[in-house]
């Protein structure tokens, strides 16, 4: 199932070029807090689920007249995993925070502020007047389905609710000029478009046949095998469950595969991953912000 988190914070299933709008099955209470309906969805799913056997029951929208919102517009937490393709370590030079050869295994995780979140719809907005580089990272974003504390990888699957992609963005560091806070410098509001849907893990079946890729203006930047990922799914939720509580609705974005490079504002990029999905974001200049970057 294509799950769509459309306007303000309606949810609905795709259904080729229609979108059925269930949020009628979430409770009337959300009306106050619409943003968070995915992650009660999220965790009933076992239990409301099959109220939509009949899709003919919920009103139909068309695709083309929403704007979409993230896959899930208010994760509990956002991890990230650095360093996790073989290919794209050490690529960025100087600019790399992930101590040479070191790989997501030895790392572990960091966060992003949950807040960056963005969906297929919306523009990717980079501070106003920086001359500073801002980067993609074409990325797998794993959206988890049940609460999970030290669940060995074996079981990792049974937590998964399903995917979307997403993309890291990134104000890289200047060496001894800006060296923020990694958190604070992939936190920016709109850098984890997270889209254009929330596919259930049933509907995507195997990652390890699915390729992601994701270009700029036309022009591919990066293209990778899943399969290709050091840590993979299941031993990310392990490392990351053995260190603080997994939460239904928490996101994960899996690593950038090589090929991460600068967008600008006017640029148009593209992320697509196989079975998944496509979206393309325009890349703004935000409104001025009282701290430039
Ligand atoms: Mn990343």
């Amino acid at each position: 199932m294509r799950l769509a988190v459309f306007d303000d914070y309606r949810v609905g299933v795709v259904q080729g070029e229609d979108i059925r709008d269930i949020t009628a099955i979430v409770p009337a209470e959300f009306e106050s807090w619409p943003a968070q309906r995915v992650n009660w969805l999220i965790r009933n799913w076992p239990r409301v689920s099959g109220r939509l056997a009949d899709l003919a029951e919920f009103p139909v929208v068309p695709a083309s007249s929403v704007v979409l919102r993230a896959a899930n517009p208010a994760p509990p937490q956002l991890f990230a995993i650095p360093a996790n393709y073989h290919a794209h370590i050490g690529e960025i030079g100087s600019r790399a925070i992930t101590k040479r050869g070191r790989t997501a295994r030895e790392n572990g995780f960091f966060l992003k502020a949950a807040g960056s979140v963005s969906g297929a719809g919306e523009p990717v907005p980079l501070p106003a007047g920086s001359s500073r580089r801002f980067d993609h990272e074409c990325e797998l974003g794993v959206i988890i389905g049940s609460h999970g504390r030290n669940v060995p990888r074996e079981r990792a699957v049974e937590h998964v609710f399903g995917y979307a992609c997403l993309i890291d963005l990134t104000m890289r560091i200047e060496p001894g000029e800006f060296e923020e806070e990694r958190s604070l410098r992939k936190s920016f509001r709109g850098f984890t478009p997270l889209g254009p849907h929330l596919v259930t893990a049933d509907e995507v079946g195997d990652l390890t046949v699915l390729s992601s890729r994701l270009s700029v203006n036309g022009e591919q930047r990066q293209g990778a095998a899943l399969k290709d990922m050091i840590v993979d799914v299941a031993e990310a939720i392990e490392l990351i469950s053995s260190v603080v509580d997994l939460q239904p609705g928490d996101v994960i974005a899996s690593g950038t595969p090589k090929g991460v490079g600068p967008v600008v504002p006017g640029d148009e990029v593209t992320i697509e991953i196989d079975t998944i999905g496509a979206m393309s974001l325009t890349v703004i200049e935000a409104a001025p912000a009282p701290r430039p970057f």
